[in-house]
């Protein structure tokens, strides 16, 4: 990776020094012989969940009496960004331990903490969050799937789509109205184990421009009866509530997915202008080259800096909505400029998709899309003005 001549962020203690060597030689080892293979196949075998859970990749900021590392938000950051700079951008686990996992641990009673956690961290269960529907993505408070009271539980019908880890989730995070007469305080969570749970469907794994491998992918839910203890949390209508104060957590995991990108490009565009020549000179000895990536590491570098002191507030519990939003907007659009000027510098081969920047540039657009879109956070910011 380029050195950005940055100093370690104070967030960064010994301890996760060794996470980030340990994390960076396992995915070395483990993962990349294979990177071609599953990008190939369009879907990462099952397997994947189970290694990554061995070599205790998920799960890391999940305490341990709940099977999880015992660590903080400054773990899932470091394991997620060795994931991004190894080219693992479509792994859906930063979705699984930093977004599913914490709406467990901060809204779950105990016992559905000790039912689901342990088995999340061993990758046993696979997590996803189902938020999106085909008639509605910004406007949550539009959701249709509608959980209704049936005796001592509750019946699930409704669809969504577009949703990460689609097709190996077993343990789904449903957004749902259990009162559809009412906007934000009808919304519930309301939790689906797939493996038990008849009038569940999964559909299409979705076709897409960017993220081939990740398993996006449409979900039905036909009168799927659900316990009473399914719901996230002892009452209902919370779920507005719960998803409002864990977005600034996803926000920051999309910010950070953009900085690891933006210097894998860099990286990878300073190595390969070194060799390539063309009028008798490496592409690097043609000033236009040194100043693009002139540019690119200076916009790096903010970037990393502006995602290191997010990461240092949120872990002393401290990161507001507003600069989480910041961060997601900002990097994320940076992310698509740096990561563009890279690919043009790479000519022809930047257009090619055993070229690693040309999957980065197809990968990267989504960044300004999910996790809310780029204008719903311009929408929070100006809220604050
Ligand atoms: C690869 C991928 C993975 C995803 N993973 C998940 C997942 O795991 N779980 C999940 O629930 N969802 C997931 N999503 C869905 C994603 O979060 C939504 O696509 C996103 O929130 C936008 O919703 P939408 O697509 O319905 O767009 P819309 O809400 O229809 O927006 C269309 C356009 O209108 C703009 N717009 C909307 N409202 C306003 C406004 N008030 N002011 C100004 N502009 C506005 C938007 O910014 C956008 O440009 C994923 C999407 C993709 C592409």
């Amino acid at each position: 990776m380029p050195d950005l001549n940055l100093p370690r962020p104070e967030w960064m203690t010994e301890d996760l020094v060794l996470l980030e060597e340990q994390a960076r030689r396992f995915i070395a080892d483990e993962f990349v012989p294979h990177l071609d293979e599953w990008h190939e196949k369009g879907m990462y075998p099952r397997e994947v969940w189970t290694k990554a859970g061995e070599a205790g990749l998920l799960c890391a900021s999940m305490p341990e009496e709940y099977g999880g590392a015992g660590g903080t938000f400054a773990h899932e950051a470091v394991i997620n960004r060795e994931l991004s700079l190894a080219g693992f951008d479509t792994f859906g686990s930063p979705l699984h331990s930093g977004i599913v996992a914490p709406y467990i641990l901060h809204y779950g009673t105990d016992e559905q903490k000790k039912r689901w956690l342990p088995k999340l961290a061993t990758g046993e269960m696979v997590g996803a969050i189902a938020m999106t529907e085909p008639g509605t993505g910004s406007d949550l408070q539009g959701v249709r799937t509608k959980a209704e009271k049936s005796g001592n539980g509750y019946v699930l019908n409704g669809s969504k789509t577009f949703i990460t880890n689609g097709q190996h989730a077993n343990l789904i995070v449903v957004v749902a109205k259990t009162d559809p007469k009412q906007g934000a305080k009808g919304v519930s969570l309301i939790v689906v184990e797939t493996d038990d749970a008849p009038g569940f469907r999964r559909g299409r794994k979705l076709k897409k421009l960017g993220m081939d491998s990740a398993d996006t992918s449409e979900l039905f839910f036909e009168d799927v009866k659900l316990p009473a203890e399914n719901m996230l949390g002892t009452e209902e209508g919370q779920g507005f509530y719960q998803l409002m104060q864990e977005l600034p957590q996803e926000r920051l995991i999309v910010a950070l997915h953009a900085v690891a990108m933006m210097e894998r490009a860099v990286a990878l565009t300073a190595d390969y202008v070194k060799q390539r020549k063309a009028f008798g000179k490496t592409i690097m000895e043609f000033q236009n080259t040194q100043f693009e990536l002139a540019e690119c590491k200076t916009q790096t570098v903010m970037a990393k800096v502006f995602v290191d002191y997010c990461i240092g507030r949120h872990v002393a519990g401290d990161l507001d909505t507003v600069t989480a939003s910041m961060a997601k907007y900002k990097l994320s659009d940076m992310q698509g400029d740096v990561i563009d000027r890279c690919l043009q510098l790479f000519g022809g081969y930047g257009y090619m998709d055993e070229y690693p920047i040309s999957r980065l540039y197809r990968d990267a657009r989504v960044l300004r899309i999910y996790a809310g879109t780029n204008e719903i956070m311009k929408l929070l910011i100006a809220r604050s003005l």
